[in-house]
């Protein structure tokens, strides 16, 4: 495995994303298993295996663009069958952050649009609404008829209703007071 060949700032990337992640790259054994377990790898993403590879390699551009972090479900399956307890979520949130800082436009285009509207709904309702995210991220893109496929689907499937889009759903304060917490955390930031 090839492993820190990158130039001293692409070195400086690698100590980086160790430290604001908290994860042991270094003890990565590139044995796949984390790939092999993850719910969104792909040949287009490549997978986790390979997104700590490139860091390993001071790859800094090929990493911060890689589809693979945006993509991430945080379910755990990585870190719980990793031989090393490699995290692979708590590096997705800090590939995320450093994007965003340097101003790295995402793979995926308007995926902060998706962002805000999923998290809008879930501080709205207590949980995200589906099909009224979907809706209102589609009509905002000016692309009203995207997935409709997948949805027609899932609605013969009953696993989404055409009705949800109009119920109101009901506050939670147990999720409001964890959406104030980390607000008053980013502005002590
Ligand atoms: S399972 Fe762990 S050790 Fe194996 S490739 Fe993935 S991160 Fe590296
Ligand atoms: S936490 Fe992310 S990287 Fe790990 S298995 Fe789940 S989706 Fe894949």
């Amino acid at each position: 495995m090839l492993r820190l060949t990158g130039n001293s700032s692409e070195r400086v990337f690698l100590n980086d994303m160790m430290n604001k992640s908290g994860q042991r790259l270094l003890e990565c054994l590139q044995c796949g298993k984390c790939t092999g377990s993850c719910p969104v790898a792909s040949p287009e993403t490549g997978g986790p295996r390979q997104l700590i590879a490139q860091i390993l390699a001071g790859m800094k551009d090929h990493a911060l663009t890689n589809p693979m972090w945006w993509y991430c479900v945080s379910c755990g399956s990585c870190v719980t069958r990793c031989p090393v307890d490699i995290n692979v979520y708590e590096l997705a949130t800090a590939l995320c952050e450093t994007a965003a800082r340097e101003g790295i436009t995402p793979s995926e285009r308007e995926i902060h649009l998706f962002e805000d509207l999923f998290l809008k709904s879930v501080r709205k309702y207590g949980r995200v609404k589906e099909l009224r995210t979907v809706a209102l991220f589609n009509l905002m893109t000016m692309n009203p008829l995207k997935d409709m496929d997948k949805g027609i689907a899932l609605m013969k499937k009953g696993a989404i209703g055409p009705l949800e889009i109009f119920r109101a759903g009901k506050k939670d304060d147990k999720v409001e007071r964890i959406f104030k917490r980390v607000e008053s955390t980013r502005e002590g930031e």
